[in-house]
């Protein structure tokens, strides 16, 4: 690869650096600490302490107890684990069962297909709910979704890709009330992967009996995941082994991942009022900017009600992919789509929810800022944007719209990545 002369990182909702604090707390467990937190020799029970600690971290966080707590590899398992172990344990339960479980369309691939795959096993049926022309699920259409065999809820807190966040009080308080009269209880999961750094995480509040999570995305290190799992909720574990994480997740440990995700989780609510703020004036800066210079141009989905460091623009003439292969040339990093599905032709499942057609919706790249983005970074693109994007308008043209035409043919009923 060439040297860039700057680099710009527009995409924290892919993977957040690991901040110094995190590194370092970290740094002891890979060696000098190297303990099996499942070991009763004094090396294991150092690991076993500092997994502890990490564990009670996460639990402050979320105003829950520690107990309540599963570390896993990531958000990834974290959701599979709780759509999947609800079902499992329903079914070891109610053999003879269908239960029926709600999604909305605009979740992560994790969510969407860990229901999908049940229900194409022939174990659930499933609905998934539509979006708004804002983005947001309304909780009235959730109302009306719901049936007697109804057992498990899942709605993402924050949009990955849109950034729209969505009304998870008030459906856990709908979900509260329907259960107070319901013989088949309704369990509520949310996927809060990118709620965690800036909205309100106490599940009380929320109301949610599962909240998933994930340490790359709040600055922690990659390949550890959360699951809080309120106390008494049915489920069951999915992967075969050792009697770790209360059961619910069998596995060697992986301790300085989880020391880490105590790191970055405590260093949260301290900075998280001026983080908001701080990321929220760089993002309108350059919305502004860009929707400025680049005739054009618009924003996907709401201009409130979206997480404070998302931006999804669309261009007329522009090829997404093109575009993000134009600015990473010039040293910015952005991404189309989620980056799991940015290396598939297929058009963003958000997008197409929220009412683009397949052409916009391939003309749409995701910004997102972090705690580390710069003024100067965003000026940067405010500058590099205009410029690439009239060069890709001159050179694409009628290329552009045979190869778009091209691509809908191809476009697969389900989406996956
Ligand atoms: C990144 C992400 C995930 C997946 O998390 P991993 O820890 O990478 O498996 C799930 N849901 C959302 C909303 C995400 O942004």
């Amino acid at each position: 690869m060439a040297e860039l002369k700057q680099k710009v990182y527009f995409d924290y909702g892919a993977t957040t650096p690991v901040s110094k604090e995190v590194f370092l707390a970290m740094q002891p467990y890979f060696s000098e600490k190297f303990g099996n937190a499942s070991s009763i020799h004094f090396i294991g029970e150092e690991a076993a302490e500092a997994v502890q600690k990490s564990r009670e971290q996460v639990a402050e966080y979320l105003g829950a107890t520690f107990e309540e707590i599963i570390f896993t590899s990531g958000a990834t398992e974290s959701n599979n684990l709780a759509i999947k172990g609800v079902v499992k344990k329903f079914l070891e339960k109610n053999p003879a069962g269908k239960p029926h479980v709600i999604t909305t369309k605009i979740e992560h691939h994790c969510v969407v297909d860990s229901v999908k795959s049940l229900e194409k096993e022939g174990l659930i049926e499933a609905t998934y709910l539509g979006i708004n022309s804002n983005g947001i699920v309304e909780p009235e259409e959730l109302k009306f979704a719901v049936k007697k065999n109804t057992i498990l809820i899942s709605v993402m807190y924050v949009n990955n890709e849109i950034g729209t966040v969505q009304p998870i009080k008030e459906i856990g308080r709908l979900i509260k009330e329907l259960n107070e009269k319901r013989e088949q209880k309704i369990i509520f999961h949310t996927d809060a992967v990118q709620a965690v750094n800036y909205f309100d995480c106490e599940v009380k509040n929320l109301g949610v009996d599962l909240l998933s999570f994930s340490g790359h995305k709040i600055y922690g290190p990659k390949g550890v995941g959360v699951l809080y799992i309120k106390k008494g909720s049915p489920i069951a574990r999915i992967q075969d082994g050792g009697s770790h994480e209360f059961g619910l997740r069998a596995g060697t440990l992986n301790v300085p991942g989880i020391v880490g995700v105590g790191e970055a989780i405590k260093q949260i609510q301290p900075e998280k009022e001026k983080n908001t703020e701080f990321v929220k004036k760089l993002r309108d800066r350059l919305i502004a900017g860009i929707l400025k210079n680049v005739p054009g141009s618009y924003l996907n989905g709401p201009k409130e009600s979206r997480s404070p460091n998302n931006a999804n623009l669309r261009f007329d003439n522009v090829e997404g992919e093109a575009l993000l292969y134009a600015l990473s040339f010039e040293g910015i990093a952005v991404s189309t789509a989620s980056a799991c599905a940015s290396k598939s032709l297929k058009p963003s499942h958000v997008l197409i929810a929220l009412g683009l057609p397949p052409e916009q919706a391939h003309s749409s790249v995701r910004l997102t800022l972090g705690k580390y983005s710069t003024e100067q970074e965003v000026d940067y693109a405010i500058e590099v944007f205009p410029r690439v994007i009239e060069k890709l308008r001159q050179v694409s043209g009628n290329v552009l719209q045979e190869r778009l035409g091209k691509r809908e043919e191809r476009l697969p009923e389900d989406f996956g990545c």
